[in-house]
């Protein structure tokens, strides 16, 4: 371990990243060093993600079920969301992310406090549950009469056969109210990354596009793959109400069945999350001519750089300057946040191993206190995540892949409403605006970091032995494993206690937090048991 850190902690990332791979046997190393790349700004190297994770390696990865379910239709308040299958998978991906939503009134629909499931047990497991479900159904119905219930599919469910589109069809003609199923079987895909997939597909089978209302308003947006942790959707929406922006639906943070439905009404989408949701934003293209562009709300820069862009977009002088205003009234309380933490958390290290753009947008928020990301990858990140979408058409379509139905989209035909004409495109493009694009995690990552794709227990407790971080951000399976060697970990799945982290309010609050959590001195008091007593002794009893 010598070679991999000098005396001034210039790390030699060729010997860290064989000092990862050094304990695994020759296949294995072999394919993990495929997902264990050193950054090199000037030609992008290639990572190999969206595979198999190798059977017997602790991974931090979820299940499609929990990307489906717990992800893209969580946070959404009045759709009854049912999982069908064990209630340990139901209660998995309920409210341990921490999503937020504001009804109306008190009184308004809100079922996310709420978990419904079947509860399966051993019986429908050998009889089927399909009778168990339609009894769900109408036993949700009866107390809540809400507007629509998804059914999410489990590993169970699909084991058995149970068809819970069958049952959503025949449920929903005797209801009379819009009931559909997932086929997300936990086992589906290599990661939660197949749930969104498959979430998103029936959302715009099911659901967008059903309500014509027109809004008030001459700027109107959805924002995509922002999921109101910990309130992030409220600074969010609070700030785009500010500059005169229409929020027509969030993907969806503190949403509801109707915006969804009426989605297709706005004239731009702004894509947050890349990872979980670009397959709305192409189909929402393909089918009502609604552009779209990457955004990122985390970090004071990236956020003043969002709203720009989506002003350059409408291209309406009033508008740029009420968003120039907007910006300018938030900076100066974010440069005085900045100066004040800078002084005590500059030069520190961090890591980020978490989702599908959060290891990417949080890098804004350490680099403007002015700590650096030494290494960084997602969970169910895929090859355009890390290298951008120009390699699009180099990525293979392996079995996994295919397993995911891929939709036929054409242009409504009498909905289709190019927002913009292809001159009007070509002079945004001219003038620097990207459309349909991102630049992929890499590119904003320093010269010689690791990126790392789908992180081993065992490469993560490397990496911190070696590279000492002052904070590692992860979820709550990597949690308490990391504190026990004296290492902070942030949560960024569910934000822990804290948050909201989105704008330029959030911006200071993370900054502060950051500075709470690097500078405590608690950490350095910390032993773990098998530090104290690194060798345990027992024997057997004869009584
Ligand atoms: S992997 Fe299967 S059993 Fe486990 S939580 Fe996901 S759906 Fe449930």
């Amino acid at each position: 371990m010598d070679n991999v850190s000098s005396k001034n902690n210039n790390f030699n990332p060729t010997a860290v990243k064989d000092e990862l791979l050094k304990i695994y046997p020759v296949k294995v190393l072999r394919k993990r060093s495929k997902s264990i790349v050193i950054n090199d700004n000037e030609a992008t190297p290639e990572i190999q993600a969206n595979v198999r994770t190798i059977p017997g390696i602790i991974s931090q990865r979820g299940c499609s079920y929990a990307g489906c379910k717990g992800v893209v239709l969580g946070p959404t308040r009045d759709i009854v969301n049912l999982t069908h299958g064990p209630i340990g998978c139901g209660f998995y991906s309920w409210l341990t992310r921490r999503n937020q939503t504001r009804p109306p009134t008190d009184s308004s629909e809100n079922y996310m406090p709420y978990c419904f499931s079947t509860d399966m047990q051993e019986n429908e497991i050998v009889f089927g549950g399909e009778k168990k479900l339609r009894m769900a159904i109408q036993e949700a119905y009866d107390l809540f009469h809400p507007k629509a219930i998804g059914i999410f599919s489990t590993c169970p469910v699909g084991l058995i056969g149970d068809d819970v589109h069958a049952v959503a069809r025949e449920m929903s003609a005797t209801l009379g109210i819009n009931i559909f199923g997932f086929s997300c079987e936990g086992y589906k895909g290599v990661s939660q990354s197949a749930g969104h997939h498959i979430a998103n597909n029936q959302l715009f089978k099911h659901v967008i596009g059903k309500n014509d209302q027109k809004h008030e308003g001459k700027f109107k947006i959805n924002l995509l793959g922002e999921y109101n942790i910990g309130g992030d959707a409220f600074v969010i929406e609070e700030l785009l109400k500010r500059c005169g922006i229409t929020l027509v639906t969030t993907f969806s943070g503190n949403s509801t069945y109707d915006q969804f439905a009426n989605s297709h009404m706005a004239d731009l989408n702004a894509v947050m999350c890349h990872r979980s949701i670009n397959y709305v934003a192409d189909m929402i293209e393909k089918k009502f001519g609604i552009p779209w562009i990457k955004v990122n709300f985390i970090g004071a820069a990236a956020t003043a750089k969002a709203l720009r862009k989506i002003a350059a977009y409408f291209g309406d002088a009033e508008l740029i300057n009420r968003v120039e205003h907007v910006i300018a009234d938030e900076l100066e309380a974010v440069r005085l946040a900045q100066e004040d933490v800078r002084t005590r958390c500059a030069g520190k290290r961090a890591m980020l191993f978490v989702g599908g753009s959060r290891a990417h947008h949080y890098q804004e928020l350490f680099k403007e206190i002015g700590m650096e990301v030494v290494a960084a990858g997602y969970e169910f990140g895929h090859r355009d995540d890390y290298e951008g979408r120009a390699v699009l058409p180099t990525i293979k379509v392996d079995a996994d892949s295919r397993n995911i139905e891929e939709l036929d989209v054409e242009a409504d035909p009498l909905r289709y409403e190019p927002r913009r004409t292809v001159e009007q495109i070509e002079t945004l493009t001219n003038s620097g605006m990207e459309f349909k694009d991102y630049d992929g995690l890499m590119n904003d990552m320093a010269e010689g970091s690791l990126v790392i794709d789908d992180i081993s227990h065992s490469e993560m407790e490397q990496l911190i032995d070696i590279y000492k971080p002052s904070v590692f951000c992860a979820g709550i399976k990597e949690k308490y494993a990391v504190q026990k060697m004296g290492v902070p970990c942030k949560q960024l799945h569910s934000y822990d206690y804290g948050g909201p982290y989105a704008g330029f309010e959030g911006a200071i609050n993370y900054y502060r937090e950051i500075d709470r959590i690097v500078n405590s001195r608690v950490w350095a008091l910390i032993k773990a048991p098998w530090q104290k007593y690194p060798e345990l002794q027992a024997c057997y009893t004869t009584a």
